[in-house]
């Protein structure tokens, strides 16, 4: 039986402790409290308190809500490995929310996926057509995980992760503008039978220049000029028309999946095929997929996609 303690005890006593420590000295950071050093029950309980769709919060288990997040956000047939790579990158960007960048003042998260992560219950994953078994299985990646997070020297990491890379993922700096030592641009093989690996859309020239808010007539001869591109196979900087843009905002202003995009015209029709979906800083869920059908642990998933991480026991 688990010992439930108050969240606010929680606060005060969260650390980190490296998974496997060679001796008593390895603990990085321990902050124990009287009460929690009295404690010789093994497990105890972490509660989150999580914003949910219709405004309430609830205080949430954590690892009952890092079931409902891998149920949302990664498909289940996906391999064991995988989902357990989503767990742990799941938890911790949940606990990095909760321990400092808080996005919502008294909240540590959302279930918002464009803002947070997505979070579905269990019974609206099996009302929706998914079976017990795939339920269990889901269940199984996060207990086999328990408490599990990612670190940097230390510190929780920022998680970042996403469908598909389109073959390579991106440098942080690239998308975000500021450089993170683990957020590197790295190959990302065998994302092919993702969904969204490479998809096409087509704007009339009309259509195209309202996006970007020109003058549809200056959209003649050679009006797309230079265009550079990032470590992770995406659109630094193009010029169009003669003025520059970044990827980032014709991904925007265009609703492109990725900023890996080429674009042509003939005639009325503007083209733009991408590769990969989503910001793609951080570990591709697809690609994760593909390690794990390669024969490779989460751990080394982990490692992977964020370079020089240290895959660590939540302290709580
Ligand atoms: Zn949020």
């Amino acid at each position: 039986m688990g010992i439930v303690l108050p969240a606010i005890l929680m606060q005060v006593a969260q650390g980190i402790t490296r998974k496997k420590p060679d001796s008593a000295q390895e603990t990085i950071q321990t902050e124990q409290t009287e009460l929690l050093q009295q404690t010789t029950v093994a497990e105890v309980t972490f509660n989150l308190p999580v914003l949910m769709a219709n405004g309430t919060t609830v205080q949430m288990d954590l690892e009952d809500y890092i079931t409902g997040v891998v149920l949302a956000e990664m498909p289940a047939d996906f391999e064991m490995e995988a989902l357990k790579a989503q767990a742990v990158v799941a938890r911790t960007y949940a606990l990095k929310g909760y321990c400092g960048k808080e996005k919502h003042p008294g909240r540590a998260i959302c279930t918002d996926p464009a803002c947070c992560q997505a979070y579905c219950l269990p019974e609206e994953f099996l009302s929706s057509g998914g079976t017990n078994i795939s339920l269990q299985k889901v269940a199984d990646s996060v207990s086999q995980t328990r408490l599990e997070v990612l670190t940097f020297h230390s510190e929780l990491i920022d998680a970042t992760y996403f469908s598909c890379s389109g073959g390579r993922t991106e440098d942080a700096q690239a998308v975000w503008g500021s450089e993170v030592p683990y957020l590197r641009s790295v190959d990302s093989p065998g994302e092919e039978e993702a969904a969204h690996y490479m998809d096409t859309v087509f704007f009339t020239l009309q259509e195209f220049a309202d996006c970007l808010q020109i003058d549809k007539e200056t959209l003649s001869g050679n009006w797309i000029g230079d265009i550079t591109y990032t470590a992770g196979g995406g659109v630094e900087n193009i010029f169009v028309c003669g003025k520059v843009y970044t990827g980032t905002q014709i991904r925007q202003k265009l609703g492109l999946r990725s900023t890996a995009f080429v674009i042509t015209a003939v005639g009325n029709t503007v083209t733009v095929t991408t590769k990969g979906f989503g910001h793609r800083v951080g570990m591709s869920q697809y690609g994760a997929d593909a390690m794990a059908v390669a024969g490779k642990t989460y751990e080394e998933i982990l490692t992977y996609y964020y370079q020089g991480t240290v895959l660590e026991e939540f302290a709580i």
